[in-house]
């Protein structure tokens, strides 16, 4: 059995920015994730500029632009027959979570993880001084420390992070005629879309559906995205749609002292708002830090390190959450939608806000382009 300071379940963003902090700290760290990269992921591959900083400390913007990333600094949002525009004070960046999460694992592993790839944890066990994971392989890790990072906490004993009843995540790539050139948000009845240019000339379409919509369209995303966006051709689909259930909740707590949750397994907000990967990396990298310093490790001190592990999430969700929520409403419901319309034309105001409720530098300098 190997022996190690701290196991990490799921190499996604959040586990991938763990291991990494912890494996620079000195830590000797083992990363386990289950599927083989580059996998499809549904996610909308925007990384919000509120990650810009983490992102580039993780993988530098030259590297990201070599992987083909691209940054994006517009914003448009259609809402019925109007168009919405707006600079955005610092750019984004827009890469496919086929290269994005394959780029943060290997940065993982060139600090001194060890990655078990593809490789699944069946179970955790818990114990006074270790913790115990069994490997879908038949192998065993025990460690001092195990950090959840698989997307939904489900080996904590507090249990998997909820999911939004009756939403469903969509998503596919397209290649289209002519690049999207920013971030377009399509609002409609019952689900809204994002579309952002990737890598190798495809764009993604990302969609969240209620289960109105789904039913509506016997479960069909073509026929979904067709009333969604009026100039979709299914023809331009290049990939499979993959669909999946949008994770929605406040902070959830580990369930044992040598149990830390980080990314979607700690808390996640709806998915409007493009702060899911911004999270992840935010909070992998702090869990890592708190990790690595000194002495952090001991008994003694493991319960004041998810103190403030807790405190610095809770502060992290408590605008953003109600904000994405708010947000994931008002654009599936044409009489919100209308309602909030014309704030819109003043950018600095309403999108102003939404900015500083998501950590975003530069509210003041939004301009209608
Ligand atoms: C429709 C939709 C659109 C979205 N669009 C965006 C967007 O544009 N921008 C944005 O920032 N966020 C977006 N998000 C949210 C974002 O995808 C998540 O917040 C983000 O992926 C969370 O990262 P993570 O590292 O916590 O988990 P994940 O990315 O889910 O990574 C978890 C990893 O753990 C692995 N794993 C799972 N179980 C095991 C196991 N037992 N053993 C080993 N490995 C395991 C998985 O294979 C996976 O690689 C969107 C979400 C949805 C549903």
């Amino acid at each position: 059995m190997r022996v190690c300071d701290a196991i990490v379940i799921g190499g996604g963003p959040a586990g991938a920015a763990a291991a990494v902090r912890m494996a620079e700290g000195g830590m000797d760290v083992v990363v386990v994730e289950s599927r083989a990269f580059p996998r499809v992921k549904v996610c909308g591959e925007f990384v919000s500029p509120a990650a810009t900083g983490v992102l580039e400390s993780l993988i530098s913007a030259r590297e990201l632009e070599a992987l083909g990333a691209g940054r994006v600094d517009r914003f448009e949002i259609l809402t019925g027959r109007a168009v919405h525009r707006w600079w955005m004070p610092r750019a984004a960046w827009a890469l496919s979570r086929g290269g994005l999460d394959a780029a943060l694992l290997a940065r993982a592993e060139s600090a001194g993880a060890w990655v078990l790839q593809p490789e699944a944890v069946r179970g955790v066990e818990y114990a006074e001084e270790s913790v115990r994971v069994s490997l879908r392989g038949g192998g065993e890790v025990s460690a001092r420390v195990v950090v959840h990072a698989d997307g939904s906490g489900r080996h904590d004993p507090a249990g998997a992070t909820p999911n939004a009843r009756g939403l469903v995540g969509q998503k596919c790539h397209l290649r289209l005629p002519e690049a999207i050139g920013c971030v377009r948000m399509l609002a409609c009845d019952g689900g809204y879309v994002g579309l952002i240019d990737v890598e190798d000339g495809l764009a993604t379409v990302a969609l969240v559906a209620g289960a109105g919509l789904v039913r509506r369209h016997g479960g069909d995303a073509d026929s979904m995205l067709g009333a969604m966006w009026m100039g979709y051709d299914a023809a331009q689909r290049v990939s499979a749609w993959c669909s999946t259930g949008v994770a929605r909740s406040g902070y959830v707590a580990p369930g044992d002292l040598r149990s830390f949750r980080v990314g979607n397994a700690a808390g996640a907000v709806d998915p409007v708002g493009g702060e899911g990967i911004g999270l992840a990396l935010w909070s992998g990298d702090l869990v890592g830090r708190l990790l690595s310093a000194e002495g952090a490790l001991e008994r003694g001190a493991l319960g004041g390190v998810q103190r403030r592990v807790g405190a610095a999430y809770r502060g992290r969700l408590r605008w953003r959450r109600p904000a994405c929520r708010l947000a994931s409403e008002v654009l599936s419901r044409p009489v919100l939608t209308a309602c909030v319309r014309p704030l819109l034309w003043m950018p600095s105001l309403s999108v102003g806000v939404w900015y500083r409720v998501t950590g975003k530098p530069g509210a003041r300098r939004l301009q209608e382009t």
